[in-house]
This record gives structure tokens, sequence and C-alpha cells, in this order.
């Protein structure tokens, strides 16, 4: 069914809880309806997609349409001894399927367990965390090209992932809409244990089960991150720096216990944001109704009734401190609207 909302608040639908308001918001249950919905001469103006709003700053009242998918479906389309492909419809909550995958004894969801947000918002930013990205387990993602008006998918090759970006964030930004997405997980144990303290959380809990290894995930993220429903906050503000390896080399030299990780290309390093900013010194650092968040320097908070603007304002003096105390860019991961 196809639902239309005017003149709504968004508070409720983004996890920074600030109070902006959307000209229209379209609710829509099955991928058809789109056809419907972008029909030759009625295409709405200004369209913006809206999963749970998880990594969205809104700064200003919304001028526009955001649609927003509703379907939550989950069918399982093949398996065999090894392995099942799944299809998951763009409104099922992201830490569902993975509990969904956890119960089912399906491998290779489990290191990204409670990241907030949607299904359909998985493959856009490409979600990662604890040495897991999504792409490990996307095989297609099904979407409406609004410019061709036509339903298409496409591989996981063909999409284009890396580190928190995808084609979705590039060359089909602004024309596609997810409405589906296809996992294949396996049926054989796979244990990634590999990042910070897992391994060890995952061991305190009694060995590399799927159960204990989604745990501890989680345990350690509740521990380091702020609940939304208390602070409202998008995660990271910003992305973890790539930059050449000669600067970080020329860095840890300074700095020697300075975190540094490899990049997808062999000349480049990643740096972590998070480390930069607090020794820059803004860890915890609040001004009027936001902050920087006191055990992960990497997230802003609303500390209560900021405006987007008041976290746009923190985010530049971040940027701005980092980039004097080390010359480096550190980038919004947050979608600024
Ligand atoms: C506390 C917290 C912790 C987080 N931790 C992590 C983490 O560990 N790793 C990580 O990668 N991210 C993390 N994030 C960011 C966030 O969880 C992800 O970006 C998530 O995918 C957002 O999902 P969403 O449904 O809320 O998307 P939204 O915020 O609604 O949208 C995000 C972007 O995706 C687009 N989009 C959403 N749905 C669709 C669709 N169906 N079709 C096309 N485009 C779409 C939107 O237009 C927007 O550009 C965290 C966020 C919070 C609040």
């Amino acid at each position: 069914m196809i639902k239309k909302y005017f003149d709504h608040p968004l508070r409720n639908l983004n996890s920074f809880h600030v109070e902006e308001r959307a000209d229209c918001i379209i609710e829509f249950d099955h991928a058809e309806e789109l056809d419907q919905i972008f029909a030759e001469g009625q295409e709405p103006e200004n369209w913006y997609v809206l999963g749970g709003g998880n990594n969205i700053l809104f700064t200003q009242r919304y001028a526009g349409t955001l649609i927003h998918p509703a379907g939550r479906n989950i069918t399982v389309l093949s398996e065999d001894a090894e392995q099942l492909t799944v299809e998951v419809e763009a409104a099922v909550e992201w830490d569902d399927f993975v509990a969904w995958c956890v119960e089912r004894e399906l491998w290779g969801a489990e290191n990204l367990s409670l990241i907030p947000g949607n299904v359909g918002a998985s493959p856009v930013q490409n979600i990662g965390a604890y040495g897991a990205e999504a792409k490990d387990v996307i095989s297609r993602v099904h979407y409406y090209d609004v410019t061709q008006r036509k339903h298409c998918s496409l591989t996981n090759e063909e999409c284009h992932f890396a580190y928190r970006d995808s084609i979705f964030k590039r060359e089909l930004r602004g024309r596609a809409i997810i409405t589906s997405v296809e996992f294949t997980l396996s049926k054989s144990p796979k244990p990634n244990l590999g990042y910070g303290d897992l391994a060890r959380e995952t061991e305190e809990r009694g060995g590399a089960t799927l159960g204990n290894i989604r745990d501890a995930v989680c345990a350690i993220r509740r521990h380091k991150l702020p609940d939304t429903a208390v602070l409202g906050n998008a995660g990271s503000f910003f992305k973890n720096p790539i930059v050449d390896k000669d600067v970080a080399e020329a860095m840890m030299a300074k700095y020697e216990n300075m975190p540094l990780y490899p990049a997808a290309d062999p000349e480049k390093r990643k740096l972590a944001a998070g480390w930069l900013i607090d020794k820059a010194g803004m860890k915890g650092y609040r001004t009027g109704n936001v902050g920087v968040h006191d055990r992960q320097a990497l997230v802003l908070v609303n500390h209560g009734g900021a405006t987007g603007g008041e976290v746009m304002a923190l985010a530049h003096q971040v940027q701005e401190r980092v980039a004097e105390m080390f010359g480096v860019k550190i980038e919004a991961e947050v979608n600024v609207l």
C-alpha cells in the first residue's frame, strides 16, 4: 500500500533527533508500487530515500519528498549443504536480519550485529564493523531506477563496493531506490575474530559459536557507543581518512602509538579518525547542545534540543582542529541534508 504524509515531523525518523519537518513522506510496501509513485508526469520533486534515518543529519526542513520503503519480507531463495541465499526487503531492521541468520546457524553477518538501520541502506555505504562488511555477504541488490523507470538488479561485483562506499553513493546516487537485497550465508563456521577485543570477549563467553560472537559484538558496541534513544547521534560522524603511505609513515615517526591500518590501495594507509580527534583534544568536548562523545571521539552527539546546523558547526570545528594538528582532512560519513 502507498501512504502519503504531508508536513511530517522528522524528530523520530532521524537518530540525531533533530526537530525538522518534511514537506512530504511517501511510504510503499511493494517494489511495483514505485511504478505508480514515479509514473510519468507525477514524479515527486526533490525526492530522497529515508530508511531508518541513522546516517542522515537534517539541517533544515526537507523541501521535497522522502521515499520510505516499508516492505519487510524475508524469503529463502536457494539452499544447499554449504550455503543459503535469502532475499530481504528494504525495511527489515538490519539487526533483526543478523539475529535471523544467527538463529539459523548461518555465518557471515554476525560481526555486523547491532548496526542500526534497515537492510535497504546496508549496500549504500557497505556497512562495516569488527573486520566485516556487508559486501562479504551481499550477492545481489534489487533497486528501482527512477531515471529509467525500471526495476533493475546488480551483482556484488557490479555494486563496486569499497570502504563505506558503493555505486549507490556514486553513479546511482539520486537514481536508485533499493527494494531488496540478496545475501548468501555460509553453513560452515567462519569465525572472524581478528579485530580489537572480539577474540577475547568471545572466548570469555565460551568460544567461537555464532551466538557467542553476536553477544560479544553487542556487548562491545553497547559499552562504546551511545544509545540513540538516550543521546541523539549517527554513529561515526567521520570516515577514517585514507592517506599516502609516506604521510602515514611520517606521522608514525612522530606518534609511535598511532593506530594504522592497511587500505585497499597498497600505496595508501587508513588512519583512525577517532584517535586523531582524541589526540587533537576534542574527545568529550561540548559546546551548547552538541558535543563529541566522551567514550568514542568519532561520534558527535545531540545533548538535547540541538539543530542540525549546530551539529554541523561542531563537525567543522573538529575537522579544522584535526587539519591544524595533523594536516589530515577528515570527511563526514553522515549524509547531510
Ligand atoms: C549508534 C550508531 C552506530 C553505527 N554504527 C555503524 C557501524 O558500525 N558501521 C556502519 O557502517 N555504520 C554504522 N552506523 C551508521 C548506520 O547504522 C548505517 O549507515 C545504516 O546503514 C543506516 O541505515 P538507515 O536505514 O538508518 O539509513 P538512512 O540513515 O535512512 O540512510 C542512509 C543513506 O542511505 C540511503 N538509503 C537508505 N535506504 C535506502 C534504500 N532503500 N535505497 C537507496 N538508498 C537508501 C539514504 O538515502 C541515505 O543516503 C551507525 C549509526 C548509529 C546511529
